[in-house]
């Protein structure tokens, strides 16, 4: 609509510049010749304008929700995550959401921070999951603001920005999100397995956790709820290992879902990408 404006904005420039220099070399120069040669002219722009406004397409924007959105997000910052887990995503060109324990660092087990700056550095979104993985519920509210502020400022201390959190073990109350909004962050992902639409609290995003227990075609329902409804899907992942335990899903079913994924040509989102699109800035 602004281009077929635009368009017709530029003929009528030309249109005008016409007339003007017609009347110019009418005035000084009044030969039936120039007449002829300015009707002409104006005969061409006339058609001109007519074909232009029919012919030039006017360009759609692309709609991002149209097959609807798709989030990878991995909770703790388990090492099988990086290590397995994280090749196939950049191998598909995925950017997921890591949201990291940060006082974790030297655990046996869980990302270092420089693992931390690495995944970001691939262009995958780090997200913060408190300092020490409380829930946050059951704290005073007091250690509650140190492991929400903290966190959001040992990430800082590695150069990252953090705008999306995740409770641990979904826990959160009114006043946990106060805090959250207070800290700067833009979003709080839950473990309610709901789809996000238009009109979800940004500090109340579902999301589907993937367990061991967890077959694909509930994942794959899941998915197919996002994509008719043109809707978020946030799937939650923990580690991509084969060890058996029931936070663990073999990296061939990171996989399956990745190739499910694609060929109903859903768009891949950071959370924060997926908040901005679905919600607003
Ligand atoms: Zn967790």
């Amino acid at each position: 609509m602004v281009f077929k404006e635009i368009f017709a904005g530029t003929f009528t420039s030309l249109f005008l510049s016409v007339i003007i220099i017609g009347s110019f070399f009418a005035y000084t120069n009044t030969v039936p010749a120039n007449t002829a040669i300015l009707n002409s002219l104006l005969f061409f722009l006339n058609n001109k304008q007519v074909e232009a406004a029919e012919v030039i397409a006017v360009p759609r924007i692309p709609d991002p929700l149209s097959k609807g959105l798709v989030s990878f997000t991995f909770d703790d910052g388990f090492k099988s995550a990086y290590s397995f887990g994280a090749p196939l995503l950049d191998a598909a060109g995925i950017h997921a959401t890591f949201y990291i324990i940060s006082a974790y660092g030297d655990n046996h087990g869980y990302v270092t921070p420089e693992e931390v700056q690495e995944l970001s550095r691939r262009g995958h979104e780090i997200g913060a999951h408190t300092k020490t993985h409380p829930n946050l519920t059951k704290i005073s509210s007091a250690r509650a603001r140190r492991e929400i502020f903290g966190s959001r400022d040992d990430l800082a201390a590695l150069g990252i920005k953090v705008k999306s959190f995740a409770y641990p073990y979904g826990g959160y109350n009114p006043s946990v999100q106060t805090v959250l909004r207070d800290t700067g962050y833009f979003s709080a992902r839950t473990i309610v397995e709901a789809t996000v639409s238009t009109s979800t609290n940004p500090f109340e995003l579902g999301g589907l956790s993937v367990y061991a227990r967890t077959s694909l075609e509930k994942v794959k329902k899941f998915l197919d709820e996002a994509h008719d409804k043109k809707q978020w899907a946030i799937l939650v992942f923990h580690r991509i290992d084969e060890k058996g335990n029931p936070i663990s899903i073999p990296h061939e079913t990171l996989q399956s879902i990745i190739e499910y994924v694609e060929a109903k040509g859903m768009r891949v989102v950071t959370v924060s990408e997926g908040k901005e699109f679905m919600l607003g800035k």
